[in-house]
């Protein structure tokens, strides 16, 4: 009954086609045997049937089964290193997604540290004048040289549609401020269908002795506004 069972539950759970094949298989044969087994204890059967074609079942069964349950839990195990990939990259640009970098921010315990708000400029118009895919495109490109440019512990993510998040665990505001212009000029090296070069602005905001991060993205978000406000293709800092 408990091999019944088994099979049952196999038939109904979504496996990978070898895990579900053996797992069928082993139980299937691991039943036989039990069942010949049974029916011995009624019915007297050939030398063949209770000795060897019982056992063999059994055992092939046992070993069948026992491969499907490895290969089950090695389908388990991609599907779970998968999910986990999955949660914290970003789908369009493959780096990594704004609930990494608030996690990433929120455990680092590296104080103080810096965030960097970007936001890609007029990106509304590059998509009505080029098209999405030409906008997701650019989205790309961009997200791919500056997740190069954030190297050792500097932490870089999408946040969000055109924005862009960096997290960099350092008290020093001068080489933050360098970092960015890096940044900006990055972006003039992306040439959209050869008509147009990508602008971004910045918001810096180093955290204050025990600010919250809630608090610093604010700022670096107002220091964002201003340097939209002050003309774009550049960076300012928060107070
Ligand atoms: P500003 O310089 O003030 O930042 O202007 P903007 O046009 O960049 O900002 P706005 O917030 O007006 O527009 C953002 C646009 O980004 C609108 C939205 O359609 C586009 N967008 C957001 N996510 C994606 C995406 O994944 N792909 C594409 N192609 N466009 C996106
Ligand atoms: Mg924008
Ligand atoms: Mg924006």
């Amino acid at each position: 009954i408990v091999l019944i069972f088994l099979f049952w539950m196999v038939q109904c759970s979504k496996l990978s086609k070898l895990a579900y094949t053996f797992s069928t298989l082993g139980l299937m044969l691991w039943s036989m045997g039990n069942t010949a087994d049974l029916i011995d204890e009624i019915v007297r059967q050939p030398y063949w049937v209770s000795i060897y074609f019982e056992d063999l079942c059994r055992t092939s069964g046992m070993l069948l089964t026992s491969y499907g349950l490895f290969k089950t839990m090695r389908f388990v195990q991609s599907i779970n290193n998968r999910l986990v990939r999955e949660l914290i990259i970003d789908d369009l640009t493959k780096v990594h997604n704004r609930r990494y970098f608030y996690q990433h921010a929120k455990d680092a315990q590296n104080s103080p540290y810096v965030i960097l708000i970007i936001d890609i400029d007029h990106f509304k118009a590059i998509n009505d004048e080029f098209g999405h895919d030409v906008g997701d495109l650019v989205l790309k490109e961009l997200a791919t040289k500056y997740d190069n440019a954030f190297v050792h512990n500097n932490k870089f993510s999408r946040l969000g549609g055109e924005e862009f998040g960096g997290y960099l665990p350092i008290s020093n505001m001068l080489q933050a401020c360098d970092f960015s212009q890096q940044l900006i000029t990055i972006a003039h090296t992306i040439n959209i269908q050869n008509i147009r070069h990508l602008t971004v602005s910045i918001g810096v905001a180093m955290q204050m002795p025990n600010e919250p991060l809630d608090k610093v993205m604010k700022r670096a978000d107002q220091a964002l506004y201003l340097a939209k406000k002050n003309g774009r293709d550049r960076f300012e800092v928060a107070p």
